[in-house]
């Protein structure tokens, strides 16, 4: 008997996240804008999240999917079974251009003798969004070189 492989966990979609998982679908990759404070702000929620704010004058903004590397780690070692057989991989935080950090996967990274090589991997990078399918409910936006 063969067991299926263990499979990462998955978002759920809430209400006030339908939508953005279905542009993630689309290949597109939207935030919530605040015509209030004229800020823009990753995870998806109704209420502008910003103390000084607050407001409930909010929308749906598509973004350019173009930011810069803000942190990342390589991991050698996954926390779990499923995760185990993905490494090695690259958890990153990427500063959009519209101004939110998105916790997202790193990828196109050569880890052998490929053209780009961990060790180019730079804060400040410029990187741009693709999309992995992973199931017919969830395509997770993760981004690479630009
Ligand atoms: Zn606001």
């Amino acid at each position: 008997m063969t067991q299926a492989a263990p499979q990462i966990p998955l978002p759920a979609p809430q209400p006030e996240s339908d939508f953005y998982w279905e542009k993630c679908k689309e290949g597109e990759l939207w935030l919530r804008y605040c015509a209030m404070c004229d800020r823009s702000y990753f995870y998806p929620r109704d209420i502008c999240p910003f103390p000084d704010c607050f407001s409930r004058d909010t929308e749906w903004i598509q973004a350019s999917g173009r930011g810069t590397l803000h942190t990342f780690a390589i991991v050698h070692r996954g926390p779990t079974p499923a995760f185990r057989d993905k490494v090695p991989y690259i958890t990153a935080v990427v500063e959009l251009e519209e101004g939110p950090m998105i916790p997202t996967w790193l990828v196109g990274i050569e880890f052998g003798e490929g053209e780009i090589r961990p060790d180019s991997v730079q804060c400040g990078m410029a990187v741009e969004v693709v999309f992995e399918e992973i199931d017919e409910n969830i395509s997770l936006p993760m981004f690479r070189a630009a």
